[in-house]
């Protein structure tokens, strides 16, 4: 049953009655990733729809100030700002290639059921997102935007009315409606064909990196910095360097601190500090007690806060191909305040954590002379959390 393609972890951990399901979109995307009409299709939604392509843009400021010469991949200015609608583009035009007229989505924060919403009615599907009734609470604003778009956002009640409870929801809602329906994951997560599937259409960022650095440069960076979460936008940004001599450094959320309290993390460092275990149908590293008991994360940023992370990721770790690093809330907060002040770009508290270990390290030179911050997100929509921290201090 399991199909592991990234050392020990991946795999498809899943009850036996979803197995046809992923048999049918494995084969579906097997046949059409090649298709030349699907990606002239996807090309035009990336390109008009989405924004595409996003500037490389050399921050001269900021380089100056910290001696290293820095690019931004500006994937803040992506329709929605942030990366997560090359992702939904790719799964929702592929489901209507498969002839599925209804997505479900599970959603924490809110952001990647607004770019499901996005893709999904320009798209023409039916779209269902299940949604923790306490994240509903604290993310109204996701809600609405969501609601606007024709999305049914669906209260989640059971267990810790959150993400996981969501996750269990949506996974429910797909077993009942397989044949109509498709799931549509939002990061490098969950089981085989998801984390290939979800890396290849966020690869279409180190692709284009590739193409604008030498052009700029003549050459590779010696460094790319990403945030990671579940590590979509690490790994697109990522995956097309691996064959090459470029540093691949993935900064995790900190938190508060890498201590614990009985159920829970203060951070969100699974790659960093995880254990081995299964979590959304794939082994990976996760944040787990001694008895195998999922520890909720923690991190002042939404969408680094999960307690596992993409098996390619854990792998690629396992091996050394790539650097995990950790940056606590407090340092993100400040890169939030400095790339702000400096550029006059307002990142996302995610892509904080980046530009924090960019500042960070600058120095040490472990990034060398040429760096690339993948800058997953924009800030506008953390603007509240920010202004209720600096209130409280
Ligand atoms: C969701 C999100 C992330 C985290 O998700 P990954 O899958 O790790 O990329 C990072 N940055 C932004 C702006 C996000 O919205």
């Amino acid at each position: 049953m399991s199909n592991t393609k990234y050392g020990k972890y991946g795999g498809q951990f899943v009850p036996e009655i979803l197995m046809p399901a992923l048999e049918e979109l494995e084969q579906g995307y097997e046949k059409y990733r090649n298709d030349p009409q699907f990606m002239e299709e996807l090309d035009y939604y990336l390109k008009d729809f989405a924004g595409r392509e996003t500037p490389l843009y050399h921050a001269r400021n900021l380089s100056k100030k910290y001696g290293t010469k820095i690019y931004l991949k500006r994937e803040d200015l992506v329709h929605g700002g942030a990366h997560k609608l090359n992702n939904t583009i790719g799964q929702a035009l592929l489901a209507k290639y498969m002839g599925k007229s209804r997505l479900v989505a599970e959603t924490g924060a809110g952001q990647h059921g607004t770019a499901t919403a996005m893709a999904g009615t320009n798209l023409g599907f039916e779209t269902h997102v299940y949604m923790g009734a306490k994240d509903m609470e604290r993310q109204r604003m996701n809600v609405y935007r969501m609601e606007i778009m024709g999305t049914e956002v669906h209260p989640v009640e059971s267990g810790s009315r959150t993400l996981k409870d969501a996750i269990n929801e949506a996974l429910r809602d797909w077993v009942s409606n397989v044949e109509n329906t498709h799931y549509l994951i939002g990061s490098v997560v969950g089981p085989h064909p998801y984390p290939m599937m979800v890396r290849d259409f966020q690869s279409v960022i180190g692709n284009e990196v590739k193409q604008q650095i030498i052009k700029k440069e003549g050459r590779y960076p010696d460094s790319i910095v990403a945030c990671a979460g579940g590590g979509s936008n690490a790994m697109g940004i990522f995956h097309p360097f691996i064959e090459e001599d470029v540093k691949l450094i993935a900064v995790e959320a900190g938190g508060k601190g890498m201590e614990y309290t009985k159920d829970a993390a203060l951070h969100s460092a699974s790659l960093s500090v995880g254990e081995d275990g299964v979590l959304q149908g794939a082994r990976t590293r996760i944040l787990q007690d001694e008895y195998g008991q999922i520890l909720e994360s923690s991190s002042i940023s939404a969408g680094l806060d999960y307690s596992g992370v993409g098996p390619e990721l854990a792998h690629l770790a396992d091996i050394g191909r790539i650097l995990p690093r950790v940056v606590n809330d407090d340092l993100a907060l400040e890169a939030f305040h400095e790339l702000s002040r400096v550029e006059g770009i307002i990142p996302a508290l995610e892509s904080s954590h980046a530009v924090a270990h960019v500042m960070e390290a600058a120095e040490s030179g472990e990034l060398g002379e040429l760096v690339v911050i993948n800058l997953s997100g924009r800030g506008d929509k953390d603007l509240e959390t920010v202004i209720g921290l600096e209130r409280r201090k």
